[in-house]
Parts: C-alpha cells; structure tokens; sequence
C-alpha cells in the first residue's frame, strides 16, 4: 500500500498543533503506521532537504527544521502521496481555507508541515527518517 512521509515542523509543534494535524488525516481515513519525535540535527535536516541545496533559503530551512522537535510520521493509504498534499496546500497565502497551511500558517518559512512530493521522495524520506521495523 502507498505510503508518504509526513513531518510537523518545529513551528507546528511549538504552537500546540500536533493533534489537530493528526486528526485531520486520521478522520480522512490514512492509516498511522509510524511516529515519533526527535530533535533533527542540522546534519539530518540537510540530508531531508538535499534537493534544495541550491536555493538560497537552504540553510535558513535546514536551521528551521533543526530548531526544535519535529514530528515524523509515516502515513498509508490509497493515494496518499497526492492527497496528503492536498490537505496541506500550498504556500499559506495561496492555499484555500481546509488545508493545514490555509487554516494554520501565515508566511512561507513557517508552514507547519512538511509532506513528501512523490513517489520517489516519498521512498527516500520515509528510509531517511524511519528503521523498517519502526513501521508497523
Ligand atoms: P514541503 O516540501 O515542506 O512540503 P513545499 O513542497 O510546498 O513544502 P518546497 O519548494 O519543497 O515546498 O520547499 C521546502 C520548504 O522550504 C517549504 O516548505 C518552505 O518551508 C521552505 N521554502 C520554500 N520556499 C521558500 C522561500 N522562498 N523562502 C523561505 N523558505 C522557503
Ligand atoms: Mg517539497
């Protein structure tokens, strides 16, 4: 079954917003299959972000996510990958009222939550981030 990688960043978690990001995908109908929280070191958040090494907003990302607990889950279900994302949205201010970053977030940097972007990524940050027998 798909699986996608999803992360509440050290801003979600700091304002209280875990359960509210959880139940959102739960009451969907995705399946939890692993969760924890761990403090990324900026090591780590530079592997998650490696794609982005070339943007100039790379090391303030990688400051940001390495600030402070983050929560990293695993989630399944038919076409989570996509729809995941969909109930993220996208930068807050163009995401619709509904999503996570419409309803919770203001500035881009400060988005709350990170969900992988495909297939590919999904595999990569998933292995990144979880041992296989972490996942039930
Ligand atoms: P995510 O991968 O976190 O779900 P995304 O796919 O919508 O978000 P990306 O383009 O992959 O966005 O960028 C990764 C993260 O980098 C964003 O979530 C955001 O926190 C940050 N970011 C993106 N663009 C900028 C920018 N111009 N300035 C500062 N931070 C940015
Ligand atoms: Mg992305």
């Amino acid at each position: 079954m798909e699986r996608t990688f999803i992360a509440i960043k050290p801003d979600g978690v700091q304002r209280g917003l875990i359960s509210e990001i959880i139940t959102r995908f739960e009451r969907k109908g995705f399946k939890l299959v692993g969760i924890k929280i761990m403090v990324p070191s900026n090591g780590f958040a530079q592997k998650h972000y490696h794609g982005l090494k070339e943007r100039p907003f790379f090391n303030g990302l990688c400051n940001f996510l390495s600030s402070g607990p983050v929560v990293a889950m695993v989630w399944e279900g038919e076409g989570v990958i996509r729809y995941g994302r969909k109930l993220i949205g996208t930068d807050p201010q163009k995401s619709e009222p509904g999503t996570i970053r419409g309803d919770l977030a203001v500035v881009l940097g400060r988005n709350v939550i990170h969900g992988s972007d495909g297939p590919e990524t999904a595999k990569d940050e998933i292995s990144l981030w979880f041992k296989p027998e972490e996942l039930v």
